[in-house]
Protein backbone atom coordinates (compact mmCIF):
# COMPACT_ATOMS: atom_id res chain seq x y z
CA UNK A 1 0.00 0.00 0.00
CA UNK A 2 1.42 3.39 -1.08
CA UNK A 3 -1.60 5.65 -0.03
CA UNK A 4 -3.24 6.48 3.30
CA UNK A 5 -5.80 7.68 5.33
CA UNK A 6 -7.44 8.85 1.58
CA UNK A 7 -10.91 7.54 0.26
CA UNK A 8 -12.40 7.20 -2.78
CA UNK A 9 -16.06 7.09 -3.84
CA UNK A 10 -16.50 5.16 -6.62
CA UNK A 11 -20.18 5.19 -8.70
CA UNK A 12 -20.61 2.17 -10.29
CA UNK A 13 -18.64 0.40 -8.58
CA UNK A 14 -20.56 -3.12 -8.27
CA UNK A 15 -19.72 -4.42 -11.59
CA UNK A 16 -17.30 -4.49 -14.83
CA UNK A 17 -14.94 -1.42 -14.85
CA UNK A 18 -15.81 0.00 -11.73
CA UNK A 19 -15.33 -2.55 -9.82
CA UNK A 20 -11.42 -3.38 -10.89
CA UNK A 21 -11.24 0.42 -10.10
CA UNK A 22 -12.08 -0.32 -6.52
CA UNK A 23 -10.28 -3.13 -6.43
CA UNK A 24 -7.13 -1.40 -7.55
CA UNK A 25 -7.41 1.60 -5.65
CA UNK A 26 -8.16 -0.32 -1.97
CA UNK A 27 -4.47 -2.16 -2.87
CA UNK A 28 -3.13 1.10 -3.37
CA UNK A 29 -4.31 2.12 0.07
CA UNK A 30 -7.82 4.38 -0.36
CA UNK A 31 -10.96 3.43 1.62
CA UNK A 32 -13.40 2.80 -1.10
CA UNK A 33 -17.03 3.80 -0.67
CA UNK A 34 -18.89 1.09 -3.14
CA UNK A 35 -21.25 3.41 -5.05
CA UNK A 36 -23.94 1.04 -6.67
CA UNK A 37 -27.71 1.69 -8.78
CA UNK A 38 -29.43 -1.86 -7.79
CA UNK A 39 -27.32 -4.92 -7.61
CA UNK A 40 -26.10 -4.71 -3.91
CA UNK A 41 -25.63 -8.68 -3.23
CA UNK A 42 -22.72 -7.60 -5.92
CA UNK A 43 -21.70 -4.41 -3.98
CA UNK A 44 -21.41 -6.25 -0.78
CA UNK A 45 -19.07 -9.09 -2.16
CA UNK A 46 -16.82 -6.55 -3.65
CA UNK A 47 -16.64 -4.74 -0.28
CA UNK A 48 -16.00 -7.66 1.48
CA UNK A 49 -12.84 -9.02 -0.83
CA UNK A 50 -11.38 -5.63 -0.33
CA UNK A 51 -11.74 -6.06 3.48
CA UNK A 52 -10.34 -9.80 3.02
CA UNK A 53 -7.46 -8.45 1.82
CA UNK A 54 -7.02 -5.69 4.15
CA UNK A 55 -8.24 -2.82 2.62
CA UNK A 56 -11.40 -0.65 3.73
CA UNK A 57 -14.74 -0.36 2.02
CA UNK A 58 -18.51 1.19 2.44
CA UNK A 59 -21.24 -0.09 -0.03
CA UNK A 60 -23.61 2.76 -0.70
CA UNK A 61 -26.89 2.47 -2.62
CA UNK A 62 -27.78 5.61 -5.03
CA UNK A 63 -29.26 6.22 -8.49
CA UNK A 64 -26.35 8.79 -9.47
CA UNK A 65 -29.07 10.81 -11.62
CA UNK A 66 -30.87 11.66 -8.51
CA UNK A 67 -29.20 15.03 -7.04
CA UNK A 68 -30.66 14.15 -2.99
CA UNK A 69 -29.74 10.95 -2.85
CA UNK A 70 -26.44 11.73 -4.34
CA UNK A 71 -25.84 14.00 -1.90
CA UNK A 72 -27.29 11.77 0.96
CA UNK A 73 -24.38 9.32 -0.06
CA UNK A 74 -21.76 12.07 0.11
CA UNK A 75 -23.14 13.07 3.49
CA UNK A 76 -22.85 9.30 4.94
CA UNK A 77 -19.28 9.10 3.29
CA UNK A 78 -17.88 12.34 4.99
CA UNK A 79 -19.60 10.84 8.15
CA UNK A 80 -18.16 7.89 8.22
CA UNK A 81 -14.64 8.63 6.79
CA UNK A 82 -14.40 12.83 7.51
CA UNK A 83 -14.43 13.40 3.80
CA UNK A 84 -13.49 12.31 0.46
CA UNK A 85 -10.54 12.77 -1.38
CA UNK A 86 -10.75 11.11 -4.71
CA UNK A 87 -14.25 10.85 -7.21
CA UNK A 88 -14.29 8.41 -9.78
CA UNK A 89 -17.44 8.96 -12.33
CA UNK A 90 -17.89 5.55 -13.39
CA UNK A 91 -21.77 4.59 -13.26
CA UNK A 92 -22.92 4.89 -16.74
CA UNK A 93 -25.40 3.44 -19.21
CA UNK A 94 -25.05 2.49 -23.25
CA UNK A 95 -28.38 2.23 -24.93
CA UNK A 96 -27.48 1.77 -28.60
CA UNK A 97 -30.39 3.22 -31.80
CA UNK A 98 -30.04 5.54 -34.60
CA UNK A 99 -30.45 8.76 -33.93
CA UNK A 100 -33.35 8.51 -36.11
CA UNK A 101 -34.89 5.67 -34.01
CA UNK A 102 -33.90 7.02 -30.56
CA UNK A 103 -37.35 7.75 -28.55
CA UNK A 104 -37.17 10.03 -25.72
CA UNK A 105 -36.84 7.26 -22.83
CA UNK A 106 -33.35 6.21 -24.22
CA UNK A 107 -32.28 9.78 -23.82
CA UNK A 108 -33.44 11.06 -20.76
CA UNK A 109 -32.42 7.67 -19.15
CA UNK A 110 -28.85 8.37 -20.76
CA UNK A 111 -27.95 11.84 -20.16
CA UNK A 112 -29.82 11.28 -17.04
CA UNK A 113 -26.95 8.57 -16.10
CA UNK A 114 -24.00 9.59 -18.16
CA UNK A 115 -24.32 13.13 -18.14
CA UNK A 116 -26.33 15.00 -15.04
CA UNK A 117 -25.10 12.04 -12.77
CA UNK A 118 -21.26 13.05 -12.87
CA UNK A 119 -22.88 16.51 -12.54
CA UNK A 120 -24.64 15.73 -9.49
CA UNK A 121 -21.23 14.71 -8.28
CA UNK A 122 -19.03 17.03 -9.88
CA UNK A 123 -20.92 19.80 -8.26
CA UNK A 124 -20.75 18.63 -4.92
CA UNK A 125 -17.08 17.58 -5.18
CA UNK A 126 -16.39 21.23 -6.24
CA UNK A 127 -17.23 22.49 -2.76
CA UNK A 128 -16.67 19.46 -0.88
CA UNK A 129 -13.64 17.61 -1.84
CA UNK A 130 -10.45 17.30 0.32
CA UNK A 131 -7.65 19.51 -0.90
CA UNK A 132 -5.26 17.62 -2.80
CA UNK A 133 -8.60 16.09 -4.41
CA UNK A 134 -8.65 14.17 -7.57
CA UNK A 135 -11.69 14.12 -10.37
CA UNK A 136 -11.42 10.99 -12.81
CA UNK A 137 -14.37 10.83 -15.07
CA UNK A 138 -14.88 8.01 -17.58
CA UNK A 139 -15.91 9.14 -20.91
CA UNK A 140 -15.07 6.52 -23.88
CA UNK A 141 -13.21 6.34 -27.02
CA UNK A 142 -17.00 6.69 -29.34
CA UNK A 143 -16.76 10.03 -29.02
CA UNK A 144 -13.22 9.83 -31.43
CA UNK A 145 -15.10 7.20 -33.14
CA UNK A 146 -18.21 8.74 -34.49
CA UNK A 147 -19.78 5.03 -35.12
CA UNK A 148 -23.85 4.70 -36.26
CA UNK A 149 -26.11 4.32 -33.11
CA UNK A 150 -23.77 5.61 -30.59
CA UNK A 151 -24.70 9.24 -31.13
CA UNK A 152 -26.77 9.74 -28.14
CA UNK A 153 -24.65 7.55 -26.06
CA UNK A 154 -21.49 9.53 -27.22
CA UNK A 155 -22.94 12.89 -27.04
CA UNK A 156 -23.48 12.29 -23.03
CA UNK A 157 -19.57 11.75 -23.01
CA UNK A 158 -18.74 14.43 -24.96
CA UNK A 159 -20.48 16.81 -22.44
CA UNK A 160 -18.41 14.74 -19.81
CA UNK A 161 -15.33 15.55 -21.83
CA UNK A 162 -16.52 19.23 -21.95
CA UNK A 163 -17.25 19.88 -18.04
CA UNK A 164 -13.50 17.60 -17.08
CA UNK A 165 -11.83 20.60 -19.06
CA UNK A 166 -13.95 23.24 -17.47
CA UNK A 167 -13.94 22.20 -14.10
CA UNK A 168 -10.27 21.74 -13.95
CA UNK A 169 -10.03 25.46 -14.95
CA UNK A 170 -12.71 26.03 -12.13
CA UNK A 171 -11.07 24.54 -9.26
CA UNK A 172 -7.52 26.94 -9.99
CA UNK A 173 -6.23 27.52 -5.92
CA UNK A 174 -7.80 23.88 -4.33
CA UNK A 175 -4.74 22.31 -5.36
CA UNK A 176 -7.92 19.67 -7.54
CA UNK A 177 -7.41 17.83 -10.19
CA UNK A 178 -9.82 16.84 -13.28
CA UNK A 179 -9.68 14.45 -15.68
CA UNK A 180 -10.93 11.94 -17.62
CA UNK A 181 -10.28 8.14 -19.38
CA UNK A 182 -11.88 7.10 -22.18
CA UNK A 183 -11.40 3.85 -22.76
CA UNK A 184 -12.16 1.55 -25.77
CA UNK A 185 -14.27 -1.50 -25.97
CA UNK A 186 -13.78 -3.30 -22.83
CA UNK A 187 -15.16 -6.88 -21.41
CA UNK A 188 -17.86 -6.51 -19.12
CA UNK A 189 -21.61 -6.54 -19.37
CA UNK A 190 -21.94 -2.74 -21.15
CA UNK A 191 -20.08 -4.08 -23.64
CA UNK A 192 -20.62 -7.50 -24.65
CA UNK A 193 -24.21 -7.65 -23.40
CA UNK A 194 -26.07 -8.18 -26.58
CA UNK A 195 -23.60 -8.43 -29.14
CA UNK A 196 -23.21 -11.64 -31.17
CA UNK A 197 -19.78 -13.41 -31.06
CA UNK A 198 -18.93 -12.38 -34.71
CA UNK A 199 -19.11 -8.36 -33.84
CA UNK A 200 -17.13 -8.74 -30.61
CA UNK A 201 -14.28 -10.33 -32.52
CA UNK A 202 -14.39 -7.94 -35.14
CA UNK A 203 -14.79 -5.12 -32.68
CA UNK A 204 -11.85 -6.51 -30.65
CA UNK A 205 -9.52 -6.54 -33.61
CA UNK A 206 -9.83 -2.76 -34.43
CA UNK A 207 -7.03 -1.72 -32.07
CA UNK A 208 -3.67 -2.38 -32.90
CA UNK A 209 -2.97 -4.50 -30.35
CA UNK A 210 -6.04 -6.53 -31.68
CA UNK A 211 -7.86 -7.26 -28.18
CA UNK A 212 -10.53 -5.98 -25.90
CA UNK A 213 -10.08 -4.11 -22.97
CA UNK A 214 -9.83 -5.69 -19.46
CA UNK A 215 -11.45 -3.84 -16.77
CA UNK A 216 -8.03 -3.39 -14.86
CA UNK A 217 -6.50 -1.67 -18.44
CA UNK A 218 -8.76 0.48 -17.13
CA UNK A 219 -8.29 0.57 -13.68
CA UNK A 220 -4.96 0.55 -13.84
CA UNK A 221 -5.14 4.56 -16.00
CA UNK A 222 -6.95 5.26 -12.95
CA UNK A 223 -4.64 4.41 -10.58
CA UNK A 224 -2.25 6.27 -12.23
CA UNK A 225 -4.15 9.85 -12.16
CA UNK A 226 -5.34 8.67 -8.67
CA UNK A 227 -1.86 8.53 -6.89
CA UNK A 228 1.34 10.53 -6.65
CA UNK A 229 2.60 9.93 -10.30
CA UNK A 230 -0.50 11.25 -11.37
CA UNK A 231 -0.46 14.72 -9.47
CA UNK A 232 0.80 16.52 -12.67
CA UNK A 233 -1.74 15.66 -14.82
CA UNK A 234 -5.20 18.49 -15.21
CA UNK A 235 -7.64 19.04 -17.76
CA UNK A 236 -6.53 16.42 -20.15
CA UNK A 237 -8.96 13.17 -21.49
CA UNK A 238 -6.74 9.90 -21.34
CA UNK A 239 -7.76 7.61 -23.85
CA UNK A 240 -6.82 4.11 -23.12
CA UNK A 241 -8.46 1.87 -25.94
CA UNK A 242 -5.21 -0.51 -27.12
CA UNK A 243 -5.10 2.59 -29.86
CA UNK A 244 -8.07 2.00 -31.54
CA UNK A 245 -8.47 5.81 -32.21
P1 LIG B 1 -21.27 -2.21 -16.50
O1 LIG B 1 -22.62 -2.22 -17.16
O2 LIG B 1 -20.46 -3.44 -16.47
O3 LIG B 1 -21.44 -1.67 -14.98
C1 LIG B 1 -22.17 -0.49 -14.77
C2 LIG B 1 -22.07 -0.08 -13.33
O4 LIG B 1 -22.75 1.18 -13.20
C3 LIG B 1 -22.72 -1.04 -12.37
O5 LIG B 1 -21.98 -1.06 -11.17
C4 LIG B 1 -24.10 -0.40 -12.13
O6 LIG B 1 -24.65 -0.68 -10.84
C5 LIG B 1 -23.74 1.06 -12.19
N1 LIG B 1 -24.87 1.94 -12.50
C6 LIG B 1 -25.69 1.91 -13.58
N2 LIG B 1 -26.63 2.86 -13.48
C7 LIG B 1 -26.38 3.51 -12.30
C8 LIG B 1 -27.01 4.58 -11.63
N3 LIG B 1 -28.08 5.18 -12.14
N4 LIG B 1 -26.51 4.98 -10.43
C9 LIG B 1 -25.43 4.36 -9.90
N5 LIG B 1 -24.80 3.34 -10.49
C10 LIG B 1 -25.27 2.92 -11.69
O7 LIG B 1 -20.48 -1.00 -17.24
P2 LIG B 1 -18.91 -0.83 -17.53
O8 LIG B 1 -18.13 -1.27 -16.35
O9 LIG B 1 -18.60 -1.38 -18.85
O10 LIG B 1 -18.83 0.77 -17.70
C11 LIG B 1 -18.30 1.63 -16.70
C12 LIG B 1 -18.10 3.00 -17.33
O11 LIG B 1 -17.15 2.90 -18.40
C13 LIG B 1 -19.37 3.61 -17.94
O12 LIG B 1 -19.39 5.00 -17.68
C14 LIG B 1 -19.20 3.35 -19.41
O13 LIG B 1 -19.91 4.28 -20.20
C15 LIG B 1 -17.70 3.49 -19.57
N6 LIG B 1 -17.14 2.82 -20.74
C16 LIG B 1 -17.27 1.47 -20.90
C17 LIG B 1 -16.75 0.85 -22.03
C18 LIG B 1 -16.88 -0.62 -22.29
O14 LIG B 1 -16.58 -1.06 -23.43
N7 LIG B 1 -17.28 -1.43 -21.32
C19 LIG B 1 -16.04 1.64 -23.08
C20 LIG B 1 -15.97 3.04 -22.79
C21 LIG B 1 -16.50 3.60 -21.67
P3 LIG B 1 -25.63 -1.97 -10.58
O15 LIG B 1 -24.73 -3.17 -10.57
O16 LIG B 1 -26.21 -1.69 -9.22
O17 LIG B 1 -26.61 -2.00 -11.68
Amino acid sequence: MTVSNKTALVTGASRGIGAAIAKRLAQDGFTIIVNYAGNAAAAEDLASVIEKAGGRALTAQADVSDPAAVARMWDAAEAAFGGIDVLVNNAGIMRLARIADADDALFDSQIGINLKGPRNTMRLAAKRLREGGRIINLSSSVVGLYQPTYGIYAATKAGVEAMTHVLARELRGRNITVNAIAPGPTATALFLDGKPAAVVETLAKLAPLERLGRPEDIANAVAFLAGPDGAWINGQILRANGGIV
